[in-house]
């Protein structure tokens, strides 16, 4: 008998159509907003999902529940070993299926991933000035990411995205040589307000630039527009109004989009999130490595996603601080 899909609702109405996977905990990159200097403690192998039981979960979503979208994260997504393999598998199930990198393995890899099947990219880059980005990620790898986001532009993967975690007393001075990039390149940089995500636990509201002075800033020098709604996407957009392309901002801690969250996240040892906040966990892991049936998995899946919170509430009393960093859920 043909499968039906059934929307995964939950219980404020939110449709699920995004799923989000982390393919590895792992990182070339120690970022000081996500992880620590040194110190945390790679998942055991055995733990990490196989390609073929990612692809089981995900084709779960696609059949079971129409979801549409598919993105791979990290850890650092590009440094697993055969990742083209894993993206062809995907590609197979028809979805958008999109990939965030840190870019420094683009310039050999890009094309292979984009003859997998790969249609579009999200680069993060906190610094066009190699010390700060030195700093920032403690890896003096700056002219790596820049020649891989040109790697990536040649491979054809447009329009590219450029993460920026916009930061007080960090890079707050680098709005407009951003956005300036951007607009040369070619490329949509998005600013991405910083989470109580980072492995230390040193986040604090003061170093939290906010859209409202992100966009005052660029504004002064190069005059936006808002683009209408968003939908379900998690970044406000702006259009220059001379035309040369646009801006975002994903502004989850001053203007939170809980209300239109339509993402679960699929951690890489295998855990159903149904939120990047969330405080809890579905082990799919266990179900795949005890004979579950689709039908069991699609079954956990729903009953954890209807369960789902409102919102996050970062900054509220109630705010409690999920137990794993950035990247270890997958951003
Ligand atoms: N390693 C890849 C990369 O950096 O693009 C993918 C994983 S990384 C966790 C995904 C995104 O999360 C990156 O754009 C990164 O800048 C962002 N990120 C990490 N920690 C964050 C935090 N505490 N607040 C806001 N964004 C954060
Ligand atoms: Fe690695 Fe990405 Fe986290 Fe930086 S933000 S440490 S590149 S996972």
């Amino acid at each position: 008998m043909p499968i039906t899909a059934e929307p995964l609702s939950d219980g404020f109405g939110r449709i699920h159509r995004d799923l989000r996977i982390s393919v590895t905990d792992r990182c070339n990159f120690r970022c000081s907003y996500c992880m620590p200097a040194e110190g945390l403690d790679w998942l055991p192998r055995a733990d990490v999902l196989s390609y073929e039981e990612i692809t089981r979960i995900a084709r779960i979503c696609v059949e079971r529940f129409d979801f549409d979208g598919i993105r791979l994260t990290g850890g650092e997504p590009t440094i697993r070993a055969n990742l083209p393999v894993l993206i062809e598998q995907l590609s197979a199930l028809g979805v958008d299926l999109a990939l965030t990198t840190n870019g420094t393995t683009l310039r050999t890899g890009a094309e292979a991933l984009v003859a997998a099947g790969l249609t579009r990219i999200n680069i993060s880059c906190d610094s066009l000035r190699p010390e700060r980005f030195a700093t920032i990620t403690r890896r003096d790898e700056l002219a790596k990411v820049l020649d891989g986001i040109d790697a990536a532009l040649e491979a054809g993967l447009a329009p590219i995205k450029l993460n920026v975690v916009a930061m007080r007393g960090v890079n707050e001075d680098e709005l407009v040589e951003f956005a300036e990039f951007g607009r040369t390149k070619g490329i949509v940089v998005r600013f991405i307000e910083f989470m109580p995500l980072d492995a230390q636990g040193k986040w604090t509201n003061e170093q939290v630039l906010t859209q409202d002075e992100i966009i005052t800033t660029i504004r002064a020098v190069f005059p936006l527009e808002p683009v209408a709604a968003r939908g379900n996407a998690p970044a406000e957009r702006w259009k220059y109004l001379d035309g040369g392309g646009e801006i975002g901002v994903i502004a989850s801690v001053t203007h939170a989009f809980c209300e239109s969250c339509d993402r679960v996240r699929l951690t890489a040892d295998g855990m159903l999130r149904h939120c990047l906040f969330a405080t809890r966990e579905l082990d799919l892991r266990s179900m795949l490595r005890s004979g579950a049936s689709d039908d069991d998995i699609t079954a956990a899946i729903r009953a954890e996603v209807g369960a789902k919170w409102a919102g996050h509430q970062i900054n509220q009393v109630h705010f409690i601080r999920p137990a794993r960093s950035m990247s270890q859920i997958g951003g």
